[in-house]
């Protein structure tokens, strides 16, 4: 009986110390989350807030020296254009280096002491090169393909053995080192060898897959917006394809300049893609409005979406600007010194464009009138320009009439003034 009484407070004991450590636990994580969140606020240069007449910007939460880097994250939403999209990485950019070499290879005992794999196209891939063999020390990487051998072309791993085994004791062979990995499903798509070792081609297959369902007839032209409006879809499904990037989320949050689509096109893209119209209607406005062109090698290659750029207010005296990166990162950078709470800008338009010029792309693009330090400066200046020449037109003109009265009077009265 005894026994059971002190099991009895035993057991309450310890649901007392139970409920305390659970008490004392969630405390300690209620403060280690609330550490965290002022971590983030402390690391984060930018924040959100409403902007008298022109909805919401972003803000300095601190000042910023000139030339400090604001935000530096891959975009929320970006797609290479058709053109480009063998040649330059789906995902970051990254233009295609593929890099040629004609090696001289000898033969021991019949052989060259490389080994071939077929890669996807089927083409001789260097897999391995033997430590003790007679090329060991050839310029020969792994996954370096062999295109031609003493004079012939090959392409195949077929093609190039029997080459091989054919070649003279000493010969020329030429390999190419491919930088970025074509699709071969959609053959609109490439991804480079950092995007790949990420799994980033893996993630290319959703989308892909989504665009190989298309009607071939969406599949001929240009097809970038389509496949924008996938990747986005893509995104919706099954997430973001890296964790460092914009989220897709933030680009919902973007205000549209104007209304990019008619409903009926919106709902044939809302049909052909999955993604709802307003969505459709959304994303395209946005891309008009708020995209960046990506170059590459002086090509407009792809257009990339940013969150943080498209938060940006416009002014033609801008303290920012915005880039996309050599390793395709949308970059917002001070041109000028902010102070803490400052409103960060960048010009929509070339700034140095006359005041006129730029408030009618200004209207004509985003539909709004520039009032910015600039534009009231440069339209005060304008107009002060304007009613002198305007006085000066007056004071001639007074000046022709005042005389032209003066010589009517001395051709009326004959008199002279003597003067
Ligand atoms: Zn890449
Ligand atoms: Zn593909
Ligand atoms: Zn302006």
């Amino acid at each position: 009986m005894a026994t059971l009484v002190d099991t009895t407070a035993a057991l309450e004991a310890t649901k007392l110390d139970d409920a305390a450590e659970l008490k004392r636990q969630r405390l300690r994580d209620k403060k280690r989350r609330q550490r965290q969140k002022q971590k983030e606020k402390k690391r984060s240069l930018t924040e959100r807030r409403d902007t008298p007449g022109k909805g919401q910007g972003l803000f300095a939460t601190q000042s910023l020296e000139e030339g400090a880097i604001v935000a530096r994250q891959p975009p929320a939403l970006s797609v290479v254009f058709d053109a480009h999209s063998q040649t330059v990485c789906g995902f970051c950019f990254k233009p295609d280096t593929t890099d040629k070499k004609t090696i001289k290879l000898v033969k021991r005992d019949g052989k060259v002491g490389v080994v071939f794999a077929d890669d996807e196209h089927g083409a001789a891939v260097v897999t391995r090169l033997s430590a003790t063999g007679a090329n060991s020390t050839a310029d020969i990487k792994q996954g370096d393909v062999l295109i031609g051998v003493h004079g012939a072309l090959v392409a195949t791993t077929g093609q190039a053995l029997e080459a091989l085994r054919n070649a003279p004791a000493a010969f020329e062979a030429v390999f190419i080192r491919p930088s970025l990995l074509i699709c071969r499903d959609c053959g609109r798509f490439a991804t480079c060898k950092d995007c790949a070792e990420q799994g980033r081609h893996k993630w290319h297959a959703h989308e892909c897959q989504l665009f190989q369902n298309l009607p071939s007839s969406s599949k001929r032209g240009e097809t970038s917006p389509v496949r924008l409006l996938l990747r986005y879809r893509a995104s919706a499904d099954i997430g973001d394809w890296s964790t460092d990037k914009e989220t897709i989320d933030e680009v919902r949050s973007l205000v549209t300049t104007k209304g990019g689509i008619d409903a009926s096109t919106a709902l044939a893209l809302q049909k052909l893609t999955g993604v709802p119209s307003d969505v459709c209607s959304l994303l395209i406005g946005t891309i008009r409005g708020n995209a960046a062109a990506v170059f590459r090698n002086n090509h407009r290659v792809a257009c990339a979406l940013s969150a943080k750029v498209g938060y940006c207010n416009h002014s033609c005296a801008p303290n920012c600007s915005a880039s996309v990166d050599a390793d395709g990162k949308c970059v917002l950078t001070a041109t000028t010194s902010v102070t803490k709470d400052e409103e960060l800008t960048i010009s929509y338009v070339d700034a140095n464009q006359p005041v006129e010029q730029r408030r009618a792309i200004l209207q004509e693009h985003y539909e709004f009138r520039c009032e910015c330090v600039k534009c009231v400066k440069d339209s005060r200046a304008l107009l002060k320009l304007k009613a002198r020449s305007r006085g000066k037109e007056h004071l001639q003109n007074t000046s022709r009439l005042a005389r032209e009265q003066y010589m009517h009077a001395h051709v009326k009265g004959g008199k002279s003034t003597g003067v």
